[in-house]
């Protein structure tokens, strides 16, 4: 950042503000931290791609979230603190299949999905496994088994939507032992608050952690838009299954845009394989630029 002459700050919260002079309250950037063999894109395309994008902008400035893996700690003590810019949008890698999928570089965001986690609990009578006959069986797991078909099959009735069963917690839990009791934890996702609602209300659980759907900035979209369709690409929507910093700031009330790129080797993130091609970072850097400039 001191390289490209911008004027650098570290917050409070440990997050790194590189101001170009011009234009600061319109920031770009994403964070530096990853997850456990995580690959090498997921916010660093986006700081150094900030970087390069602010120096031939010559305005606005560049930022590093801290800690964004663990629930965007740094962007949220920023947006706690008040100290926010007018506009930020974020460049990131869009880890999923679907630009590939649709042959695109490129695609604005519309939205950060909403996130509700909890759990569901079936139970059952417990029993000799070799002793109770299968008619008379009250068994919790065949239950659970059940009821993740129906979470699937709810969830792909609502556009947009993902739920996911990741674990089961099985009691007593032996080999030789009739389930009586089994914890579902479900993970469930939608674009924007009416399909959010519809989606839990389906699903019938309440969440324990809950975090609402928001939309990016219809100004920040036009901008990114208006930059992808100059270049002759194709525009592709996509809301955002995964949380992000601009999600954060968006709720609190910046105008927030990002803007993805295609993930390859299938889309797979959070995994080394994580991969964007030279030339479609270098059409993102292109659009981003001229995004900033227009910002
Ligand atoms: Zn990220």
């Amino acid at each position: 950042m001191e390289q490209t002459g911008l004027t650098v700050e570290v917050d409070e919260a440990g997050n790194l503000i590189g101001r170009s002079g011009e234009s600061d309250d319109v920031w770009t950037g994403s964070h530096l931290d990853s997850v456990p063999n995580g690959g090498k894109y997921d916010g660093m395309l986006g700081v150094v791609g900030g970087l390069e994008a602010v120096e031939r902008a010559g305005r606005g400035a560049v930022v590093v979230f801290r800690d964004e893996e663990r629930g965007c700690a740094g962007s949220r003590a920023r947006a706690a603190s008040g100290k926010l810019p007018r506009r930020y949008l974020e460049l990131h890698i869009e880890q999923g299949p679907i630009l590939l999928e649709r042959e695109a570089p490129l695609a604005v965001v519309t939205a950060i999905t909403g996130l509700a986690r909890g759990e569901l609990v079936t139970t059952g009578r417990a029993g000799h496994a070799g002793t109770t006959p299968m008619a008379g069986r009250a068994d919790a797991l065949v239950d659970a088994a059940e009821l993740i078909l129906r979470i699937r099959d709810t969830a792909a009735q609502i556009d947009g939507a993902v739920a996911t069963v990741g674990r089961l917690e099985v009691a007593p839990g032996a080999l030789n032992v009739i389930p009586a009791r089994v914890t579902v934890s479900i993970d469930a996702r939608a674009p924007d608050p009416d399909r959010f609602a519809a989606l839990i209300a389906a699903l019938g659980f309440e969440p324990t952690y809950r975090v609402e759907p928001v939309a990016m900035a219809a100004s920040v979209q036009q901008a990114v838009r208006a930059a992808i369709e100059t270049r002759g690409l194709p525009v592709v929507e996509l809301a955002s299954g995964a949380g992000h910093d601009a999600g954060i700031l968006a709720a609190a009330g910046v105008e927030a845009g990002m803007l993805f790129v295609r993930s390859q080797n299938g889309g797979v993130s959070h995994h080394p394989d994580e991969l964007t091609s030279d030339e479609d970072v270098a059409l993102a850097l292109n659009v981003l630029t001229e995004t900033l400039a227009r910002l």
